[in-house]
């Protein structure tokens, strides 16, 4: 077989929900974020198992993935929209019971005069600049929109990956002016806010990365193993060149095993030069340039020739990836390929 196989642990997806579960605290409900996806791990899969650990609310970024988490987990749960009630998304919002998190007036009337009596949610924008209502408009709308009684108000951090960054206290002192004294229930941390403490937690957070192995949660299980097939291994002699552009040389006599994945798997090409790959515990560089459907690493050292090298595993994390590619560890998540078989296992289930 000349695909790589991506593995997928549900239980230490499981495992890591509950982890932040635990440290969302007492009477604080934890959701989960599954956008684009599940982070590249498979929504279907991914959402059953989170709402077999516990997850009640899910969050996904645009409608149409609501009905991929609708299809896998039935009828109950809540899913929210992040992106609010779009033109053209009222059938999608109304037939797979999805609640839209309406970021501005346009969408408010959209959504009020579409499907009155159909749940929402606020998002407000609290400094981020990126989605929700700003607090002119919402000191206007607010006594309007109160009275039709959304399900929460939500807003999200800009720099809850920093804890000391002067940003979250501001954001917070600002959600708490916009808030305060409505009496509904609120959510404002994502995973970062998470780990910032107990004042940024409100009602409800809404983690995604953590829960998928990533940074800032430092102490979550590690989810993804990605293993590459050899295809082919060759000797090249001291000053061959290997790859496009011949951009590495051997210095002596080396031998080159060629992997079948490449960017348009996600590797990015960054990492050309600049990256190792793992025979069990053994270091093997990539060498030259990631193409298209190809890698080729130095395995002058093996003994033996293994079927596969891991490019994530026990010895190199999404993140540790993401540094050497100068990236962060959720676009080497969520470029994980389509080409990939998905292999998920379920250790502990
Ligand atoms: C993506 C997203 C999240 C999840 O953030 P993580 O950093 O992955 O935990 C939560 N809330 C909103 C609004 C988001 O866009």
């Amino acid at each position: 077989m000349a695909t790589a196989t991506l593995t997928i642990d549900l239980d230490a997806i499981a495992a890591n929900w509950r982890a932040l579960d635990r440290l969302s605290g007492q009477g604080v409900q934890t959701g989960a974020v599954v956008k684009a996806d599940a982070y590249g791990l498979g929504v279907p899969r991914v959402a059953r198992a989170l709402a077999q650990a516990g997850a009640r609310r899910f969050f996904v970024a645009a409608a149409e993935e609501g009905a991929a988490v609708r299809q896998a987990l039935g009828p109950g749960p809540q899913i929210n929209v992040l992106s609010g009630h779009m033109a053209g998304d009222t059938e999608m919002i109304s037939d797979l019971d999805l609640t839209p998190m309406l970021n501005s007036l346009e969408q408010i009337t959209r959504h009020l005069e579409a499907l009155p009596g159909h749940a929402f949610g606020v998002q407000l924008d609290t400094g981020m600049n990126r989605l929700g209502i700003e607090m002119l408009e919402w000191q206007a709308v607010a006594p309007i929109l109160l009275e039709a009684g959304p399900v929460m108000l939500m807003s999200h951090l800009a720099c809850a990956d920093e804890p000391d960054h002067p940003m979250n206290l501001q954001q917070l002192e600002m959600f708490h002016e916009m808030t305060d004294g409505t009496g509904l229930p609120r959510s404002f941390a994502a995973t970062g806010g998470i780990l910032l403490g107990p004042k940024y937690h409100f009602d409800l957070t809404r983690p995604g990365i953590g829960l998928y192995g990533g940074r800032p949660f430092e102490t979550a299980q590690r989810v993804v193993s990605l293993a590459l097939p050899v295809i082919q291994t060759r000797e090249v002699a001291a000053g061959e060149a290997v790859g496009y552009s011949c951009a590495w040389e051997a210095e002596g006599p080396a031998v080159i095993a060629t992997l079948q994945a490449g960017y348009a798997d996600g590797l990015l090409r960054s990492l050309s030069n600049n990256a190792v790959l793992w025979d069990g515990a053994t270091p093997c560089p990539l060498v030259g340039r990631v193409s298209m459907d190809l890698i080729t690493a130095d395995v002058t050292h093996l003994r033996e020739m293994p079927k596969a090298l891991d490019i994530l595993g026990p010895n190199q994390s999404v993140d540790e990836l993401a540094d050497a590619a100068g990236t962060i560890g959720y676009e080497i998540l969520t470029g994980l390929g389509a080409r990939y078989q998905r292999r998920y296992v379920e250790s502990r289930g």
